[in-house]
Order: C-alpha cells, then sequence, then structure tokens
C-alpha cells in the first residue's frame, strides 16, 4: 500500500496549515479527521465571534475577508472550506485515528489504524486539538440532558431558567446571549471576580449586567448538585447553600486534549496537573521520534497557551525539520 511522507491527524487549522506546508514542500501527505473539516470550529456557539482578527486566522497565505474585523464563527467555516478548495489537501473527513504504532521500536515506518483502515507513513504529525472532552464536575445530576457542556443557539433558552457555570469566555458569551433572549440567567463562578481573559470588549457588558441585577451572579461559589427542576449553590468561603429553579445548566467549565490517545500512541505527559506532552521547542518533535505535535494539543492541561494565532506556525516549524531530514536522510 502508499507509503505517506507524512500523515496529519486532525483537520482543524492546524491541521490543514500542516497540510499545506506538506504539499508546499512537495511531500506526499494525508490528513485524517473525525469529523467534519474544521469539526472544533463547526461545534462553537452559532454566534461565536473570534477574538482574533481575520488576518490572524490565515493559513497558506489564503486572504480572510471578514464583515467586521474580528470574525465570526460562520465566516471562519467559510474561510477553512475555501483553504482546501484553493490548496486540494488530501483529507479524509469522518475517519477517526484509532492507534498509532511501529511494529517494533527500530521501525522507520508508521502503522496508522482507523475507524476505516489503515495507512503506512515515514512522519505523523498529531493536531487533535482539545474540544472533544469537557473538564467535568462529577457532581450529582450532571448526567441529566438538560446539563450541556457545548453551548449552541441563544433561543433555545429563551423564557427558561438557566443557570451558566463559569468565569472565562465562554461563560460570558452565554450568560449575556441567553439573557438577551429573554432567559433568566444566573452566573455561579468559582472566581471573586469575572476572568481578565474575557474579551475586553465583554467585561463592562457582563460587570453592568450584574451590578444592575439582570443577571444574578454567585462569585466564590460552586453548584454541588442538579436535579430535574433545581440547581444548589455552595459558597466556597462558608459553605452556605442556596437551592434555585433551574431548566437548563450551562456547564462552561473548559475542555481538555485526549490524554488518553496521547499515552496511548507513546507519547510522554508530565507529572504534573498541566499534563503537558513532551517536545523539542524548536522542532515540536515528540518523545517519538519522526512525531510531532502541532496546535493547541502543545499546551496539555493549559488549553488557553496556544490558539491558531500564535500555533499557526507549528507547521512551519515542523516540516522544516522533516525536510531537513529527507535531506540528510537521517531516520527516513
Ligand atoms: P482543533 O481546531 O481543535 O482541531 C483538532 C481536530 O482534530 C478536530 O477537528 C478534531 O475533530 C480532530 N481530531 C481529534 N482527535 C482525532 C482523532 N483521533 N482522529 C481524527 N481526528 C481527530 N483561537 C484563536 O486564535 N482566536 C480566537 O479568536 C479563538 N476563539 C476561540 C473561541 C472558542 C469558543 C474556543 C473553544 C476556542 C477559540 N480559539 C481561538 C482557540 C482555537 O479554536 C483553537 O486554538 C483552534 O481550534 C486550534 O486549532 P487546532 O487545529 O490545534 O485544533
Amino acid at each position: 500500500s502508499t507509503i505517506y511522507d507524512t500523515l496529519i491527524i486532525g483537520g482543524g487549522p492546524i491541521g490543514l496549515a500542516c497540510g499545506i506546508e506538506a504539499k508546499k514542500k512537495g511531500l506526499s501527505h494525508i490528513i485524517l479527521e473525525k469529523g467534519c473539516l474544521v469539526n472544533s470550529l463547526f461545534n462553537y456557539p452559532v454566534n461565536m465571534t473570534f477574538f482574533s482578527t481575520s488576518e490572524k486566522l490565515e493559513i497558506g497565505g489564503a486572504p480572510f475577508v471578514s464583515n467586521n474585523h474580528r470574525p465570526i464563527r460562520r465566516e471562519a467555516l467559510e474561510y477553512y472550506r475555501r483553504v482546501q478548495t484553493t490548496w486540494n489537501l488530501n483529507v479524509h473527513l469522518f475517519e477517526e485515528v484509532i492507534n498509532v504504532q511501529k511494529e517494533n521500536n527500530n521501525d522507520a515506518l508508521f502503522t496508522i489504524s482507523t475507524s476505516k483502515g489503515s495507512y503506512l507513513a515515514k512522519t505523523i504529525v498529531v493536531a487533535t486539538g482539545f474540544y472533544d472532552i469537557p473538564n467535568l464536575m462529577n457532581i450529582p445530576g450532571e448526567e441529566l440532558q438538560k446539563v450541556k457542556h457545548y453551548y449552541d443557539d441563544p433561543h433555545l433558552y429563551a423564557f427558561t431558567d438557566v443557570t451558566v457555570i463559569g468565569g472565562a469566555n465562554s461563560a460570558i458569551d452565554a450568560a449575556l446571549e441567553t439573557y438577551r433572549k429573554g432567559a433568566n440567567v444566573t452566573l455561579v463562578i468559582k472566581d471573586a471576580e469575572i476572568s481578565d481573559r474575557v474579551k475586553y470588549w465583554v467585561k463592562p457588558d457582563i460587570e453592568n449586567r450584574i451590578k444592575e441585577g439582570s443577571i444574578k451572579c454567585y462569585f466564590q461559589s460552586r453548584v454541588t448538585d442538579i436535579t430535574a427542576k433545581t440547581v444548589t449553590i455552595q459558597s466556597i468561603q462558608n459553605d452556605d447553600e442556596v437551592v434555585i429553579s433551574n431548566d437548563f445548566v450551562l456547564a462552561m467549565t473548559g475542555y481538555q486534549p485526549n490524554f488518553k490517545f496521547l499515552s496511548k500512541i507513546g507519547i510522554q505527559l508530565s507529572d504534573d496537573a498541566l499534563k503537558k506532552p513532551f517536545y523539542n521547542d524548536e522542532t515540536h518533535e515528540s518523545n517519538i521520534e519522526n512525531l510531532y505535535l502541532a496546535g493547541v494539543v502543545c499546551g496539555g492541561m493549559k488549553t488557553n497557551s496556544w490558539f491558531i494565532e500564535n500555533s499557526r506556525v507549528h507547521a512551519e516549524m515542523i516540516y522544516q525539520n522533516i525536510e531537513e531530514k529527507l535531506k540528510n536522510k537521517t531516520a527516513i
């Protein structure tokens, strides 16, 4: 069967950027994506606005034209779709990578097994992001259908009692949007204030809604129990509890990379809470020779350290290294 010079896991913005670099260097490539093209972006809230201006989200030299200087989700989907029609990358959609192995340690080739078949490749890039696995609260009631870790469309919540958990961008966007569609919103935040990471033009909006009482906010608090009709909120300082009526819980508690997958394929993770995958800062090669890491997956639990803007460059670093290796015929 075909032996690819490089196989890229994940068809997000950074996986696509890697495909483009490989193509520029004349390397045979394949990108395997378990969902649709830029699957994470597809699953963002429907009205989501990027904090980045559009030119900072560009890859492969394709200009990103948006109506406002900060694009919205729909424009980003259209943009990356057009990048694909421009570059005609070899992307297989709806094909999940299950495992990556070398038959024995000194084998040069990787064998990749997927939900639909298997492949051979000389190099691998893991660009699997962090949006597939939500951080769970592990509290009673979390499994109820009304508890969501992915917020979608505000209309669904009109005229209902909504509890939003979290103090960062996703939570604040969800609280403001659902409030403006007529939901009765209660916000529960473990910190004493709204996070400094909240988009600078959104922060005063939420602070003023809380001050005027339009959105009720419990700071330094956590949700401890969820039932079909209620939510229990507990103060972190003095354990005081209040039970409020509730129709929906939007648990915007963040997401994490698929550590199980990373470990399964042999990538070392740091021992601390960060679980940072090991890679060389200059080449992005992991502890496994010829297997690289690109994009937000590089941050481990610190999922805000890398984003599209600052990790596009990983693609160039990686393929420069791969090209040098091919030239010097080391390992491949
Ligand atoms: P992803 O886009 O997550 O792509 C990873 C892909 O890998 C996914 O499509 C996934 O389906 C696929 N995949 C995972 N596992 C497998 C597998 N085993 N087999 C096959 N495919 C697999 N960044 C910015 O720069 N600017 C912003 O304004 C911005 N706003 C954001 C807003 C929100 C709400 C969120 C959640 C993130 C935002 N980010 C922003 C961060 C940005 O979305 C991510 O940095 C970006 O998606 C990272 O791209 P990536 O290619 O590394 O990962």
